[in-house]
């Protein structure tokens, strides 16, 4: 199996199940013209994370790491009028691209784009006033996850779930002996939820457009 053959087999069920998106393809053409990095969830991932907040109702999201807010519009779109996202974002010029591509998605009004490092920007939300989150997900650098997932879990509420991506690092993540930062950062996150008995978790391998990786899902009990 090759690249090919994953980005083929995603574009015959995106072709399909995904309906064509102005708003999204131009969010991707502002992603490129503002000269970011193509790092956002594949489409057919984005729609993963839109179902799965759709599917439990979701008020409140939390996101580590916006870039230019590609997985924010998918995220966005999944909660009502009156819901709210709070996306963290380190770099000022990402933020910055993904406040317009959120304006323009229609989006600007439910989401708090907050920029700094996301430890601050994290440590600053108060369960009692910000939360609880019926959802979190995190992908911005790999090395910090077990700290933005202690974050997540201090902010969220039995029912919560809690998604992690880039966890496989195209196996990587199976070097007992890696000094890679983000596999440690990955080591660390997965041995924490491990030991956490207030959550329940798997993780999902995935191939497709984005190349070989995979989630974590925890669920908080
Ligand atoms: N979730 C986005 C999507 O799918 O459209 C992609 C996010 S991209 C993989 C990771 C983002 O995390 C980058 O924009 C990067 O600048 C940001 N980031 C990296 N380190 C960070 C930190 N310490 N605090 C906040 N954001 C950070």
């Amino acid at each position: 199996m090759t690249e090919d053959v994953w980005q083929a087999v995603d574009g015959y069920f995106s072709g399909l199940l995904l309906e064509p998106d102005p708003v999204l393809d131009a969010a991707l053409e502002a992603n490129a013209l503002g000269g970011l990095p193509a790092i956002d969830v594949s489409p057919a991932q984005g729609k993963l994370l839109h179902l799965l907040a759709s599917s439990i109702g979701a008020r409140r999201i939390l996101e580590v790491g916006t870039l230019g807010g590609y997985s924010t519009i998918w995220l966005g779109r999944a909660l009502p009028p009156d819901g709210r996202l709070v996306t963290c974002e380190i770099d000022p010029h990402h933020a910055e691209v993904a406040m317009s591509n959120l304006a323009m998605a229609g989006l600007a009004e439910i989401v708090d784009v907050r920029v700094g490092p996301a430890t601050d920007s994290l440590g600053a939300l108060d369960a009692a006033v910000d939360g609880p989150f019926d959802l979190t997900f995190i992908d911005a650098d790999k090395a910090s996850n077990v700290e933005y997932f202690r974050h997540a879990l201090r902010l969220s509420r039995p029912g919560s779930m809690i998604i992690v991506d880039n966890v496989v690092r195209a196996g990587r993540v199976a070097d007992a002996g890696s000094t890679d930062a983000s596999v440690l950062g990955t080591h660390r996150l997965t041995e924490a939820v491990a030991q956490e008995p207030r959550v329940s978790a798997t993780t999902i391998q995935t191939v497709g457009s984005k190349g070989y990786d995979g989630f974590l899902l925890a669920l908080v009990r």
